[in-house]
């Protein structure tokens, strides 16, 4: 039915087709471009045909095209390329490499040329839009392992870390302590200059624990004033020297109120030792007794478990 056609349709169902379509003798000369394909190159046809088809090709393929077309129409290899729809890439005159989906076509022989075709559809929208998603589910990933208030890391954060640290720490028969630290009297804080400005305490002891600890350290918000800490390739003698300049960092720290008041606080610091073959939830509960302990003896002070 179609061969009662005129040829003159089919040109200009090319014509109008969104996607780029584009006809190549077997010298890798371009015999033909539609509409589509000017916006992929820059090109306009008049300036393209006749013009060998490596000009938009991105320089690591151009070098070969040509090689291979000729060994394809000599040889009849089976081509990974012809017949198959992949990923590609084309270059634009202004240099820019504009990706691609390509479906390149045997088109056979017609008066003694060899012809091949393909069709390309501009995939910078898609691509784009893909990037844009990758980045929006970083951030994502990122806000569901950060504590808003104080931008430290979470509990989520913090339990992902403990398995990592504790997993590295076998592998290195390293010791591992980990240790928990809560405000003192938090709530006397908040009962007396409001919420608000305990939120801004809790911002400034978050920095102030997180600074007095040493880089590798690693230091989570668990819970409304209560920090986690990892403390890799720590032995808990060593734990407790960092604690307890992390301690008096907290102590020596004011925080000044919109109101002009000084408001000072501490907190008590329980640790453990990560057992190499424990749950860090085993060594967290021990560190968590510790921190009793520590408040039970009369807070701002460290425990060991
Ligand atoms: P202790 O020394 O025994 O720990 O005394 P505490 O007052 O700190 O302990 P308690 O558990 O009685 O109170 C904790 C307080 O922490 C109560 C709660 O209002 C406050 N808190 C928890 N999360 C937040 C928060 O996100 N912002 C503010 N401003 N306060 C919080
Ligand atoms: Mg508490
Ligand atoms: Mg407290």
């Amino acid at each position: 039915m179609t061969k009662q056609l005129p040829a003159a349709l089919f040109e200009r169902v090319l014509e109008e087709s969104p996607d780029a379509a584009l006809i190549i003798d077997d010298d890798g000369k371009i015999c033909y471009m539609n509409a589509a394909l000017q916006p992929l190159t820059g090109y306009a046809p008049n300036e393209v045909l006749g013009q060998p088809l490596d000009g938009l090709l991105p320089a690591s393929v151009a070098a070969i095209h040509h090689g291979f077309l000729q060994h394809y129409i000599h040889t009849g290899a089976a081509s990974k390329v012809l017949g198959h729809v992949r990923e590609f890439a084309i270059r634009h005159r202004t240099g820019e490499t504009i990706p691609i989906l390509l479906k390149a076509l045997d088109l056979g022989v017609a008066d003694g040329v060899h012809y091949f075709g393909a069709f390309m559809v501009d995939m910078r929208a898609r691509r784009a839009q893909e990037a844009k998603t990758a980045a929006l589910l970083e951030q994502l990933e990122q806000q569901a392992m950060t504590d808003s208030l104080t931008a430290l890391p979470n509990r989520r954060a913090f339990d992902a870390e403990a398995e990592r640290v504790m997993a590295r720490g076998r592998r290195h028969r390293a010791p591992t302590s980990i240790g928990i630290a809560d405000i003192d009297l938090f709530k006397q804080v908040n009962d007396r200059y409001g919420h608000p400005v305990g939120d801004l305490v809790l911002c400034e002891v978050a920095k102030t624990i997180e600074r007095a600890g040493r880089g590798a350290d690693f230091v989570a918000r668990t819970g409304g004033e209560e920090f986690s800490m990892l403390f890799p390739d720590t032995p808990i003698k060593m734990a407790r020297l960092v604690a307890e300049r992390m301690r008096r960092a907290v102590e020596a720290t004011s925080v000044k109120t919109p109101d002009g008041d000084c408001i000072r606080v501490t907190i008590s610091i329980g640790l453990a030792a990560l057992a190499p073959d424990a749950a860090p939830a085993q060594a967290l509960a021990l560190a968590d007794a510790a921190l009793y302990h520590a408040k039970h003896l009369g807070r701002n002070r460290v425990e060991t478990a």
